[in-house]
């Protein structure tokens, strides 16, 4: 089977292309050093299959990032049979750069010059034969967005592949031209593959490339005195650099024709950054967009409507749907509408099994009704909350804007140690820690990295939504205080704080280094595509239901059972839990949860907790199914109340074990901040270098859990000692500084 690769700058559209060509649904990002690794789909409209592999973004073949080692090696070494060079069209000069070194290869290229709906938008117009006249390679112009020219694009690729090519440089200056080609000569004497690439890579003095033909760079050495005239400074990387954009100017960007033929024009994109971007408001600006996304998703009470709605509006009281769409605060948000929807479905399920089983054994019945349908339900309930919080994220990343957060943030946090470029990654963390941590790769900085992965899953991901939800909910409906959508947004700002916090102590302190420099370039805002989002959802529910009736189900089951179990194995009933090996194993642990507030003084069932907690290290949806199946059966027998889902069950569990409200929003804040879920822990230790950076690792999540949450019980319980707390970390800071300063005076 051929195979094609698409090359090409970070947010040149190469996922949206390879999406466009293989119907996958790789993630798509309007910012910089999405994909990481590599990947492959199958486009099948040719006369046969064609694998298309997806290389990350590059600017150059040069080896300073990761992605361009990939890539690079990919190229060099995988051999594909065409390279699709993807071109973003409105930034023609720039990606061409990279075209003039892939041309440099021996292998079939073509260049596909994408965004050509934003180009036309414009008025700007593209001489695409020209181009390809001069370029010496074929050229179609396409829009991967709107799935214009694929298959022509395909087509021409197809003929492409089948036709040699040798590498070929656009360098011109003649003395360099006649050092790359003796070199050029030289490297094919010795057999070498590619020389043309080579020849050029090793002018440039390249380090992978020096490193790969020691022989040849004394040679190359040599070469260059003998060609070395006045002209010649010493760094040719930069001579190299410049003979390419002189090329470029000079013969490739006449085929561009632009309306305005003023550089700057002020797009309604630039009027928009003048607000969204700027110094003070920027990040207020953000906060204020983000609470507004968890009151669309989370509020009971829309808008604030409550006082003003007529009584009885919209409660459908007596019907299934009672209290669905408006509930006794106000009107419910799209997520809670949706809850209470699947919330209803899933009651009618647990009646009607139950029904079923009435006539079974106790054990049957409680073990299906409880333990499986009540733990799996609990969680099921928050899905439609899930999707809702991440259609808002995604509209926000889609359309370009979360690119700008990371551009305020790196503005702000430049100083200690961070780029905006850590931010992508850790913004990707609130989807889901592994694919985030996998794309850390893009730090060049391996501290800056290390720093990174630690405090990713500080971001709170979509499996830690229920803990969230759930425990606010119970707070609010049990103790009647305060607002869903205010608790978790409080929740996720505390998370983000920890992250910066802990990431700017450990960049001063344990993991100081370099901060390599970091250009961004803004993305023009664009409308979100309805149908990536669409992908998004559906790829997401599935992810999660799949996880619902696997690693969930297995772990009610497990719970279920050994809550039901003493050591020699006889059956218990609800009553008789307290006996049971999870209660033994509960009350064993429990004593390490007393400092922040969940431990040994609460009363009976009191473990739950500290169980709950631990499960969530396999799966974070595990806390709350852990919850729910024990609700279910705690309720019944010690408290005497119905549970269904998963806000009921944590109401339940607060009457029954009479946890105090700050211990609560301590144990969303442990839950958020501890070690995170098996999977992700396994991708931290993948992208970490030594064993005892691992260790520490481990250690740093443990002890961040237990400081937060135990600020969050402390001051919740007595609000003055956040006063101390405050304190301490100034304190902390201003100490780490004067050390720093002081040391480096020193090394001076
Ligand atoms: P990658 O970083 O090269 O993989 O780029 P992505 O595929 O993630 O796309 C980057 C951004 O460009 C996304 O917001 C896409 O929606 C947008 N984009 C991709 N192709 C086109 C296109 O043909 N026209 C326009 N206007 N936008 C596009
Ligand atoms: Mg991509």
């Amino acid at each position: 089977m051929y195979r094609f690769c698409l090359a090409g700058n970070p947010n040149s559209g190469k996922t949206t292309l390879f999406n466009g060509l293989t119907g996958s649904t790789a993630h798509v990002g309007n910012w910089p050093g999405v994909t990481v690794d590599k990947k492959e789909g199958i486009y099948r409209k040719c006369a046969e299959p064609i694998a298309i592999v997806d290389l990350p973004g590059i600017y150059s073949l040069s080896p300073y990032t990761q992605e361009e080692v990939i890539a690079r090696n990919y190229i060099l070494d995988e051999k594909p049979d065409c390279v699709i060079n993807i071109i973003d069209a409105t930034n023609l000069e720039r990606n061409l750069y990279l075209t003039t070194q892939i041309m440099e290869i021996d292998v079939p290229v073509i260049l596909a010059l994408n965004m050509m709906d934003a180009v036309k938008k414009r008025g700007d117009k593209i001489d695409a034969d020209e181009l390809e006249k001069r370029l010496g390679l074929p050229v179609v112009e396409i829009s991967a967005l709107k799935g214009e020219g694929l298959d022509k694009l395909m087509e021409r690729a197809y003929e492409t592949c089948k036709k040699k090519r040798e590498g070929k440089t656009v360098i011109e200056n003649t003395a360099l031209k006649h050092l790359i080609g003796d070199i050029k000569i030289a490297l094919e004497g010795h057999g070498v593959k590619n020389p043309m690439f080579h020849a050029v890579k090793l002018v440039e003095l390249d380090e992978l490339e020096v490193l790969m033909h020691k022989e040849t760079v004394n040679m190359v050495e040599a070469f260059k005195k003998t060609h070395n005239d006045k002209t010649f400074g010493d760094d040719f990387e930069a001579l190299i650099a410049d003979a390419r954009y002189k090329y470029i100017t000079k013969y490739f960007s006449p085929t561009l024709k632009r309306k305005n033929e003023e550089k700057f024009v002020v797009t309604p994109s630039d009027k928009a950054d003048k607000i969204l971007t700027h110094k003070i408001w920027g990040f207020p600006i953000f906060l204020v967009i983000l609470f507004a996304i968890f009151h669309l998703t989370f509020s009971e009470n829309l808008f604030f409507l409550g006082g003003v709605l007529p009584e009885g509006f919209g409660k459908l009281e007596g019907t299934l749907f009672e209290g669905v769409f408006v509930g006794d605060s106000g009107i419910n948000s799209l997520g809670v509408m949706l809850m209470g929807v699947v919330e209803v479905l899933t009651g009618l399920v647990s009646e009607l099994v139950g029904g079923w089983l009435s006539s079974s054994p106790e054990w049957v019945s409680g073990l299906i009704c409880d333990g499986v349908l009540g733990g799996i339900f609990a969680i099921l309930g928050f899905l439609p909350q899930i999707l809702v919080l991440f259609l808002f994220f995604s509209i926000l990343e889609d359309s370009g804007y979360m690119a700008r957060i990371a551009f305020i943030l790196d503005r702000a946090l430049k100083k200690f140690g961070l780029s905006g470029r850590a931010f992508l990654p850790m913004i990707m963390g609130f989807g889901c820690s592994v694919p985030a941590m996998i794309n850390t790769r893009t730090l060049a900085d391996e501290k800056e990295k290390l720093a990174t992965v630690r405090v990713i899953p500080f971001f709170s991901c979509g499996a830690k939504l229920p803990i969230l939800t759930a425990v606010a909910g119970g707070i609010v409906s049990y103790f009647g205080v305060g607002n869903v959508d205010f608790i978790t947004y409080g929740m996720y700002i505390l998370g983000i704080a920890t992250a910066l916090i802990a990431v700017i102590l450990m960049r001063e302190t344990t993991l100081k280094g370099e901060t390599p420099p970091f250009i961004m370039e803004l993305p023009a805002y664009h409308a979100p595509q309805v149908k990536n989002l669409i992908m998004l959802l559906w790829d997401k529910a599935k992810h999660f239901i799949q996880k619902a009736f696997t690693i969930i189900l297995a772990s009610t089951i497990v719970i279920w059972v050994i809550s039901h179990f003493d050591f020699s194995w006889n059956y218990l009933t609800d009553e008789q839990m307290e006996l049971s090996i999870l209660a033994g194993f509960g009350k064993l642990i429990q004593p390490l949860f007393t400092p922040v507030g969940f431990g040994s003084q609460l009363k009976a069932f009191g473990w739950v907790f500290a169980v709950a907690a631990i499960t969530g290290l396999i799966a974070k949806e595990n806390v709350v199914s852990t919850l729910g199946t024990l609700a279910a059966c705690i309720g019944a027998a010690a408290i005497d109340v119905e549970v269904d889902g998963g806000v009921g069950a944590v109401s339940a569990m607060i009457q029954a074990t009479g946890v105090t409200l700050p211990a609560l929003l301590a144990f969303i804040a442990f839950n958020m901040t501890t070690i995170p879920c098996f999977a992700a822990v396994a991708a931290a230790k993948g992208e970490m270098a030594s064993k005892s950076k691992f260790n520490w690792t481990l250690l740093f999540w443990v002890a961040t859990s237990y400081i937060v949450s135990s600020a969050v019980y402390l001051i919740g319980t007595a609000w003055w000692t956040a006063f101390i707390y405050l304190a301490v970390l100034v304190v902390a800071f201003v100490v780490i500084k004067l050390y720093n300063k002081k040391r480096f005076a020193k090394e001076k």
